[in-house]
């Protein structure tokens, strides 16, 4: 931000100095300098709201933090798929910070869904790396444009929490770099954030914290990020391995153990003094670049919770809506059903918690409007069923015109710090919404969850809201979305399968202590339901409206290196509604394991009943592109490729494809070893193969499907057999690869 630490400054500390610099000094802070006025920052999770410890600190939170406003956790705010939005968050998120004297946020999380049973899948965005980043990045401009850094966690690779500062997630370089890193880097290239969080876990066997290729040759050789990579808490088993492989600072710090293990280490030539100042130098540099005013000022929770609010009757996903059961014209006269509603499940547990503002729970907002119809029918600390609280509940939903069933999951069920064992609602939650639904046919579901379950009486009842866990404007933010005030416009940034028996990793998932092997590989999430055609409950980006989107008019234009996709999509429906379209591409060009698509850029739109609006995208070339593992590059494949706009990843109305030809050069060369198939492929080659004679010999096969297909399976050299020769072969090869002229590509 300004000018840099100078060497010069760097030199005035002693070793001791420079080595009590690069761990914590305690919980929260960076280690101070009195001597030479350096002071200490404070740093702070959290994700959804500031978990600032007023008192004696700790790191499991067990201590009161001052009163923040709590937001949606990002289980909610990714389903709004609304880049501006998740801005505004980081604005409001990086004003408390300032005015509780914070300088580091800890926050957001950004690791991929893999499995439903994560503990922390409520803490993280989605299965789908892209709209983790532009979600991650939208939010870090955001904290960051308020003067307050951020730590994007958990890099990388931290997809479970059982024996999570031990474990090994084991998988191939392609599913690291195309679904486990890639929100990272999309975060780092496009918003600079003060710093990475480092996680417990190891990759392929080495620890995260001491991971040379992933804290430097990845992160800052082939990025370019030079902020400070921090530890997770506790992350760092040697100090001096970490400090080695690019980690800058450990958190929190081991007290004067932390200081005398460097220094050691330098004077016993374990680590270089030049290493260390690399450390110090970025520690120095945050410290300068985001230190705020430490005196806590004042700021307007009443604004903060309103855009609480907000933001969770904007991001909630109503999942079914038959006949139009929502909105409702009243909340008075409805049947509340469900503990839930009365203490409801707003946040996530660990150290994302918040010591909230100001909670509005269901019950309470539907009190307020008059409404004296509640039960709680179930207890969240049993999972048995009650015989009489159900029997009382069904004589009343006989009786009612609708009931609103409050469901979801325990928070004992669901925190940071261990994974679920399964992915159902407790008993008695589902026993009550299969009875209730049996005697009244206009059954409403709202959920309250951090991560997919499973609703086995989804046919059964005739609405489902899912609000996952809206922060503390829950009560306010629910009841705006059943009644109509805020049209819903949220879609589901993960998949939600039929059951947990259908995830790719059922049956793995934290099968061994020690690793957690990907044998998913780059199919997560809906990159595998669809490969297997597999039926799921709600697809990944689904979500219904009060209104109705058509799409029309696709356009796809070749701008050589990137893509311009344009649409049109019209409200036809009777009220204003936000649509959030989605563009996919299919590769049907490269020759290794693909999706059937991926999602490749989204857009959320405003329309006005009647409305009409056009929606223009540039695709770059990343989108078109794979990790090729044995070149370490991102390779794009000259071919065909299917552009698919719609409104979930199995609705896509609209669809064209388009050939591509990238990159001339970078075309495989042709040798005996080449198959025919792929030199059949290429039409560029059919003068070479005529001016050889080849042609004939091919042509003759060419004709009986048999034949053909067996001959595109034999390589060159083999074309021996159908009676080409070798001078002819040779002659083919020296033609194939002279260098192309630019007509053809
Ligand atoms: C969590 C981090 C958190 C840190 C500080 C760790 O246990 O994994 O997400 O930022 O504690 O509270």
């Amino acid at each position: 931000m300004t000018s840099p630490i100078t060497h010069n400054f760097i030199q005035q500390l002693t070793l001791t100095e420079k080595a009590s610099l690069v761990s914590g000094k305690d919980f929260w802070f960076t280690a101070g300098i009195d001597r030479l006025n350096l002071e200490k920052i404070m740093m702070t999770d959290g994700p959804s709201g500031l978990r600032k410890q007023a008192d004696s600190a700790d790191a499991l939170g067990l201590n009161q933090s001052v009163k923040a406003i709590t937001f949606p956790a990002s289980a909610l705010t990714a389903a709004s798929f609304d880049r501006q939005a998740l801005t505004t968050l980081g604005k409001n998120l990086g004003e408390a910070a300032k005015n509780e004297g914070v300088s580091i946020l800890l926050g957001p999380g950004i690791n991929m869904k893999r499995s439903p049973l994560a503990g922390r899948n409520f803490e993280y965005f989605s299965e789908d790396p892209l709209v983790a980043g532009e979600l991650g990045a939208a939010y870090v401009k955001g904290v960051q444009s308020q003067g307050v850094g951020v730590s994007v966690k958990h890099f990388a690779a931290n997809n479970r929490e059982n024996q999570r500062f031990t474990s090994s997630s084991n998988m191939s370089e392609r599913a690291l770099r195309e679904i486990y890193l890639s929100a990272f880097e999309r975060i780092v290239v496009n918003a600079h954030p003060a710093t990475l969080m480092c996680s417990y876990n190891a990759i392929n066997g080495t620890l995260n914290s001491q991971n040379f290729k992933l804290l430097t040759k990845i992160l800052r050789d082939e990025w370019g990020f030079d902020g400070v990579v921090m530890s997770d808490w506790g992350a760092v088993a040697d100090h001096v391995a970490a400090l080695r492989s690019g980690l800058d600072l450990e958190m929190p710090g081991k007290g004067p153990q932390s200081t005398t293990e460097i220094v050691d280490a330098v004077k016993h030539g374990d680590l270089t003094e030049a290493t260390l100042d690399i450390a110090v130098k970025r520690v120095l540099q945050m410290v300068h670049d985001w230190h705020v005013d430490s005196q806590p000022k004042t700021y307007d929770k009443a604004a903060q919770h309103e855009f609480a609010r907000q933001l969770a009757a904007n991001s909630m996903v109503l999942l079914k809506n038959n006949d139009q059961t929502l909105p409702l014209s009243s909340i008075k006269d409805v049947t509340i059903l469900g503990e839930l509603a009365d203490k409801p499940r707003y946040q996530g547990g660990g150290s994302s918690h918040v010591n909230a503002y100001r909670i509005t729970t269901p019950l309470e907002v539907a009190q307020v409007a008059g409404n004296t119809n509640y039960q709680a029918a179930y207890s969240l600390d049993a999972e048995e069923p009650d015989a009489n609280q159900i029997a009382k509940a069904i004589a009343t939903a006989k009786q009612a015109t609708k009931v609103v069933i409050f469901a979801g999951v325990p928070e004992a069920l669901e925190s940071e710090g261990f994974d679920k064992t399964t992915m159902a609602l407790p008993d008695n939650q589902n026993e009550l919404i299969k009875q209730v639904a049996a005697v009244n046919p206009h059954t409403i579901v709202v959920l309250q969850n951090g991560s997919a379950i499973e609703m086995p009486w989804a046919d059964d009842v005739a609405a489902i809201l899912e609000t996952y866990l809206a922060g503390e404007a829950v009560g306010e933010a629910t009841w705006d979305v059943l009644t109509g005030a805020v049209n819903p416009s949220g879609k589901l940034a993960e998949s939600f399968p039929l059951k947990l028996a259908d995830n790719p990793t059922f049956g793995t998932f934290n099968a061994s202590p020690l690793t957690e092997t990907y044998h998913d590989d780059i199919f997560i999430g809906y990159r595998y339901y669809d490969l297997k055609q597999r039926a799921v409950r709600f697809p990944f980006g689904y979500g219904l409206s009060y209104t109705h989107f058509s799409y029309h008019n696709l356009t796809v234009t070749d701008h050589d290196q990137n893509v311009e996709v344009s649409y049109q999509i019209t409200n036809d429906g009777h009220v204003a509604g936000r649509e959030i379209s989605q563009i996919y591409v299919a590769n049907h060009a490269s020759q290794v394991e693909m999706p059937i698509k991926e999602l490749r850029d989204f857009a959320k739109t405003t329309l006005a009943a009647g409305e009409t609006k056009t929606i223009t995208r540039i695709l770059p070339r990343r989108a078109f592109s794979w990790y090729n593992a044995d070149t370490n590059n991102w390779q794009m494949d000259d071919g065909r490729y299917t552009i698919l706009i719609g409104r979930s990843s199995r609705d896509l109305d609209l669809h064209q494809d388009i050939t591509l030809a990238w990159n001339p050069q970078a075309m495989a060369p042709i040798t005996n070893n080449t198959y025919i198939g792929t030199v059949m492929a290429r039409p560029e080659l059919r003068s070479a193969l005529e001016a050889t004679g080849i042609a004939k010999n091919f042509d003759a096969l060419a004709g009986d499907d048999t034949n053909s297909e067996m001959m595109k399976n034999m390589p060159l050299r083999s074309a021996i057999m159908i009676g080409v020769n070798t001078e002819q072969l040779d002659a083919f090869l020296k033609l194939a690869n002279q260098p192309q002229s630019d007509e053809v590509h």
